[in-house]
């Protein structure tokens, strides 16, 4: 008889999950409870616009091939993927803007553009980044979080021994500040550590493996939208026979002496023996299991949270020849903005501002004439509002008005936002947090959920909430990372 597995949630852990493990041959249903897949990955196709609702940059485009490949599909026949020339777009209060070119001699020549000498910095700086990718990438990102066998490799032994080679010791903000002359550049490379919802005042420099991953492979757009990629995965599950229920709410997990028996969905019992949740970290201690005592819950729920964020998508009647596919306007003073966001748990007077305009590339993306603007900024996680929108609104109106010039005051032709209470609402992230625990603290690392529950047997989990982390191709190891698990187990 197959086993039976039911994966909570069909984000893009989920889904990584429900391939892995039909690719195997298992018997796999996902439950998820919006009406359509892809949770954090959402979509907005409204009056002429289309809007990705959250991720929209790829990153290891080679993590996404992979998942096809496990299902002896190509990618290619799915989905388009894009290099993007310029990954990023910065503009600084000063009035000097950034290009981060993917073409590494342009790039150099642009660092020296705004400091001269800075490009023998940054490969200072990006050869450091490659060597915590070198030591960590293996141990923390690809496998199962610390096992044993895992440990026993040399090249781990010699990681963990020469831990200070991760640099965890020193903050993100403190590394980078050893590494450039210019501020600008220190607060352009501490903003990488927000890619996990971290701070990078407290977070420990470990978090600079980031930039290498974005420097070195590369930031990708798909053509037609990063939800594209989540039509593909659902149709790569179906033909794998994947069942797949939407609008299907798990209440609770059911478990009966430390061992789960099944889940209940509107007072109805589906049994199983294996659960993976890619449901929050946080939301299936607190709601699924709802037994907040047991030892491991304890150790998790205790941790500060991640950020999350304020997104407004709005349809403009401008074409704006300054702005790039993706562009980060700055807010003046960084550590005023970071101890908002997580000791005041504000949302930042001065917030940096991201500004993602993917009909720059996709061009059905608008109406002609017009472009869809993603405009997001950092927002602490909370459990009740305590800002009035509009007035966010029309601060982030000004300083995009003051940074690019550009006044979209009367230019706004459609409209829709979502809140940290929204998020929380259409992903479960607890507070709408984006990544479940923040890497604020030197060890957090070691604090992350393994993908196997040790208390609840069968219990599993995969997700950007738990081990490898979060952002898109993370998420995909974790379905990957929990599917080798289980089929270990139940062999
Ligand atoms: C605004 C924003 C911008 C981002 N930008 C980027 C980016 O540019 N690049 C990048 O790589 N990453 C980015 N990320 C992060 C990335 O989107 C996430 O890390 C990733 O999508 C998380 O996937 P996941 O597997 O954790 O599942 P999630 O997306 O968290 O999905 C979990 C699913 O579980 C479902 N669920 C929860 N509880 C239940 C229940 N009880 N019953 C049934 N179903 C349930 C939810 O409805 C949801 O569909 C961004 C995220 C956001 C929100």
């Amino acid at each position: 008889m197959k086993n039976k597995i039911i994966i909570i949630g069909s984000g893009f852990g989920g889904l990584s999950a429900a391939i892995h493990l039909a690719a195997k041959g298992y018997e796999v249903t996902i439950f998820e409870k919006n009406s359509k897949l892809g949770g954090k990955a959402g979509e907005i196709v409204e009056q002429g616009f289309r809007f990705d609702t959250g991720p929209t940059l790829l990153t290891m485009p080679f993590v996404l091939e992979n998942l096809f490949n496990v299902g002896n599909f190509n990618i290619n026949d799915f989905i388009s993927i894009k290099s993007k020339d310029i990954v990023t777009k910065y503009f600084f209060n000063d009035g000097t803007n950034f290009y981060q070119y993917f073409n590494r001699d342009r790039l150099l020549l642009e660092f020296e553009k705004v400091c001269p000498n800075s490009s023998a910095e940054f490969i200072k700086f990006i050869n450091y980044s490659k060597k915590i990718y070198d030591l960590t990438a293996e141990l923390f990102l690809f496998q199962p979080f610390l096992e044993i066998k895992n440990i026993l490799q040399l090249k781990s032994l010699k990681t963990l021994f020469k831990i200070n080679r991760i640099d965890p010791f020193r903050t993100v903000h403190n590394a980078n500040n050893g590494f450039f002359k210019d501020k600008k550049f220190v607060q352009l490379f501490d903003r990488f550590a927000t890619y996990n919802g971290s701070n990078p005042f407290k977070a420990p420099a470990t978090l600079n493996i980031i930039p290498f991953v974005e420097f070195e492979f590369g930031g990708y757009f798909v053509e037609g939208g990063i939800y594209r990629i989540i039509n593909a995965l659902e149709k790569i599950a179906q033909k794998l026979e994947v069942k797949i229920y939407k609008s299907s709410n798990v209440e609770k997990i059911l478990v009966k002496n430390q061992k789960v028996e099944g889940i209940l969905i509107d007072g109805e019992k589906f049994d199983a023996q294996i659960i993976i949740s890619n449901s929050d970290l946080f939301n299936t201690y607190k709601l699924l299991i709802g037994d907040v005592k047991n030892s491991e819950a304890n150790k998790y729920i205790k941790q500060e949270l991640s950020t999350s964020a304020i997104i407004f998508y709005w349809g403009v009647s401008t074409n704006s020849e300054n702005l790039e596919m993706d562009n980060i306007l700055f807010s003046e003073d960084y550590q005023k903005e970071f101890h908002q966001l997580f000791d005041q748990k504000v949302v930042p007077n001065d917030p940096t501002i991201h500004i993602h305009i993917s009909s720059k590339k996709n061009f059905l993306d608008a109406p002609k004439g017009f472009e869809n603007w993603y405009v997001m900024i950092n927002a602490p996680s909370i459990n009740k509002q305590n800002f009035d929108i509009e007035e966010i609104r029309e601060r982030v109106l000004q300083k995009i008005k003051k940074m690019t010039k550009i006044d979209l005051s009367n230019k706004i032709v459609f409209e829709k936002f979502k809140t940290p209470l929204m998020l929380e609402e259409e992903t479960s992230g607890l507070y709408g947090s984006l990544y479940g625990p923040s890497h604020n603290r030197f060890y957090s690392a070691f604090l992350r959920q393994r993908n196997k529950s040790s208390v609840i047997d069968g219990l599993y989990f995969c997700g950007g909430t738990v081990h490898p982390g979060g952002g898109i191709p993370l998420a995909i190891l974790s379905g990957k990372i929990v599917s080798e698990i289980v089929d270990k187990n139940l062999r």
